[in-house]
């Protein structure tokens, strides 16, 4: 395999912009991409032309605007390039009109009551800054989605304004700082997080097949314990699957770097190098999209579920977030971070926006799936916070106290072997508890659901970090003195929001009890949490921005909180569904059948000892009764869910959700009891071990 010659081999890229279209359209077109100048209507056609022909050597029949409704998932609609001619013949065409506009009808996507369905039309525009590319003889252009009305009804138009936000503050600081330049950047590398399990497997598992976890389950006698699968070498299907993913995904531009085995079993994680965000969204999107079909072709299948076994870990995905422009990265703190006052006022201001806008940012990543995962024991707590590191937290702290800085470089260090090179041990080291980390030049964004769009906690980011540096700059602007004035506003915002910063071990009892202390936010579910999108200062902060409007912000929220309700009523049918008509059937026989046997043995042998047996008998006839009772109660509160999405979210965390869990909980015991002939599905050891 020749990687060089495979990557981006079916991406319309730079290279192939330049050799097919026209000097003046070329030039025309970058302008647009590097500059984010409107695109000229008259270079459309041109551009169009050389895409089709392209599409067309690359085997593509068909075009599609590719969107993102607000749904995690992606949306296109294909249309063939055929355009009749004459009598009875084609030509195939892309016309520029069709390139830049698309017209899907916008009804049944989520839209947060903004708009009737009878206003329903929806328009894709193309965004010239993710490149096109072929995928299964389809030419997938990426578009954004809005409404005729100029509402947003998609993830990346947002992305694209807070982008920009985030570019126009920053300039700002920068330009305090005598620094010119054209564009800032937002770079974004998202680890990605998921299971394969077998497909025959799989297929005997309605919840799975459903709602993507599995609803019921006793543990297997092993789970993760061992930390064997960590790391671990790859058994040949895997490593089949992950080769052929890679290769996938590299003819689709997308910069697959390094995959291993994960800490649960059947748990894997595949981690691209960073790219511009707007990129690194799309590519993620299609990474997702790409593994379930790669999977499928291998016999098995991907779970991006956050959470798909209890008892073992969840899958997440950690977003790497820095700040760039041409040979500059506004995280990379240099060689004297103390002394390099634009990476101070840069963190404080992160700080700032993290502590003021924690809701928004908790908010952000709270999905059903991951409310099983945060604070889970293995995954980021619910709480807020900042991990700075040694050196870095060692600078802040003495900041903070008013003391001089004693630095504590990275040192020499040798790993005491003598053949062993010196090496410089890493002065940020890596706490992996930690919900937003500081990882030496990016932070890192542990919350993140593995199933979601990494869309939604980029556009956050991007508008508190652009309003803080909004702040800022408004202050810094003014001063007399910029050195002093900048020095005492970093200093002025570490004491101010110190208390989200926390350097230990996020995982421990004791830092629930401190945060609350401190103030922090912790709320443990997706109702909770999304309630703070309705806060006045968390619209606000949006309609300040330029990214949503007030009316866009809290549709938004309302489709979060749709989704969720969406999705539990939808695994609470499923359990229901599998308890009365799977699970409790297979137990009734088999009580049946051992109260058969028992009384036979009786007649046969009266003194024979039958203690346990009965025992056995009692305890599953009586768990199985009290499923029922159960499963009776969850209906009920099924029923009538309220109208309001806040309400119902409510309803659906409070009551619901504990429902299932005593469903389960009555479930799995009898599994552990239950002749596994006779269990009605796949066990947690047939899920999560039979890939050999
Ligand atoms: P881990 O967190 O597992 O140790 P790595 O250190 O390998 O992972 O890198 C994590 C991710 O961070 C990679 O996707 C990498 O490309 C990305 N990354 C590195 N530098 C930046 C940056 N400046 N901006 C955004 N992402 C970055
Ligand atoms: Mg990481």
């Amino acid at each position: 395999m020749n990687v060089p010659e495979l990557f981006g081999s079916n991406v319309f890229n730079d290279v192939v912009m330049r050799s097919t279209l026209p000097k003046e359209v070329y030039k025309s077109l970058r302008k647009t991409i590097d500059g984010g100048e409107r695109i000229d209507m008259s270079i459309a056609d041109s551009v169009a032309n050389a895409m089709k022909d392209w599409a067309v050597s690359k085997g593509a029949t068909h075009y599609t605007h590719w969107f993102q409704p607000l749904t995690n998932l992606t949306a296109e609609k294909h249309d063939s390039f055929i355009e009749p001619v004459g009598n009875d013949e084609v030509i195939m065409q892309l016309t520029g009109k069709s390139l830049i506009v698309g017209e899907p009808d916008a009804s049944s996507f989520p839209s947060g009551g903004s708009r009737e369905t009878s206003a329903a039309r929806g328009y894709t525009a193309w965004d010239p800054t993710s490149p096109a590319f072929v995928k299964e003889n389809t030419l997938y252009i990426p578009t954004i989605f809005v409404s005729y009305t100029g509402e947003t009804l998609d993830k990346k138009a947002p992305l694209l304004k807070s982008m920009s936000a985030l570019d126009r503050e920053t300039k700002r600081i920068l330009k305090l700082f005598n620094i010119d330049c054209a564009k800032v950047n937002a770079t974004v590398g998202p680890e990605q997080e998921y299971f394969l399990v077998d497909k025959e497997v799989y297929e005997k598992r309605p919840d799975l097949i459903l709602t993507g976890r599995t609803l019921f389950g006793a543990p297997a006698p092993k789970g993760q314990e061992m930390d064997d699968h960590y790391f671990g070498a790859l058994k040949p299907r895997i490593a089949a699957f992950m080769q052929d993913l890679d290769k996938t995904l590299w003819k689709y531009g997308v910069l697959c770097k390094s995959k291993h085995n994960e800490a649960a079993p059947a748990q894997h994680e595949l981690a691209p190098i960073f790219s511009t965000m707007n990129v690194a969204v799309d590519s993620n999107q299609l990474t997702m999209d790409v593994m379930k079909k790669v999977a499928s072709r291998h016999n098995m299948v991907c779970l991006l579920h956050e959470k798909p076994f209890a008892g073992v870990n969840g899958s997440g995905k950690h977003n790497n977030w820095s700040l760039s422009t041409t040979g500059l990265n506004l995280l990379d703190p240099g060689k004297h971070p103390e002394e390099n006052t634009l990476f101070m006022l840069v963190l404080a201001c992160i700080i700032k926006a993290v502590d003021k806008y924690q809701g928004l940012l908790r908010a952000c990543i709270a999905s059903a799936g991951n409310d099983h995962r945060l604070g889970g024991g293995e995954a980021p707590p619910a709480i807020l916070s900042v991990y700075l590191g040694d050196e870095i937290g060692g600078i802040v702290d003495s900041i903070i106290m008013g003391k001089d800085y004693a630095p504590k470089r990275s040192v020499k260090g040798s790993i005491g072997v003598p053949e062993s090179p010196i090496f410089p041990i890493d002065s940020t080291d890596r706490n992996r508890t930690s919900p937003f980390a500081f990882t030496g030049n990016k932070f890192e964004f542990r919350m993140l659901g593995s199933s979601a769009s990494v869309a939604d906690p980029n556009i956050v980011l991007n508008t508190i970090v652009a309003e803080a540096f909004s702040d800022a700059a408004d202050k810094l602007e003014k001063a007399d003195d910029f050195e002093k004035a900048c020095k005492s506003y970093t200093e002025k915002l570490f004491k101010r929001h110190a208390r989200v910063i926390f350097n230990y071990n996020g995982y421990g009892p004791e830092w629930e009890a401190e945060a609350e202390k401190r103030g922090l936010l912790n709320h443990k579910n997706t109702a909770d949490a999304v309630s703070e999108c309705f806060k006045k200062e968390n619209v606000d902060v949006f309609v300040r921005q330029g990214v949503y409007s007030k009316n866009e912000a809290i549709a938004r929220a309302k489709i979060q909180l749709e989704n969720y309700v969406k999705t539990i009523v939808i695994e609470a049918k499923t359990m229901s569904d599998m308890a009365t008509r799977q699970i409790y059937p297979a137990v009734n026989k088999y009580v049946g059948e051992l109260c058969a046997s028992l009384s036979v043995k009786k007649s046969v042998f009266s003194s024979l000892p039958t203690k346990n047996e009965e025992e056995l008998i009692r305890t599953l006839a009586t768990a199985n009764e009290e499923m029922l009772s159960a499963v009776k109660k969850l209906n009920a509160d099924l029923t009538d869910l309220p109208k309001d999405e806040r309400e119902s979210a409510n309803r659906i965390a409070h009551v619901v959700c504990p429902d299932m869990r005593a469903i389960r909980s009555l479930a799995d015991k009898m599994e552990q009891l239950c002749d596994k002939e006779r269990w009605p599905m796949p066990t947690y050891a047939d899920l999560l071990f039979s890939i050999r």
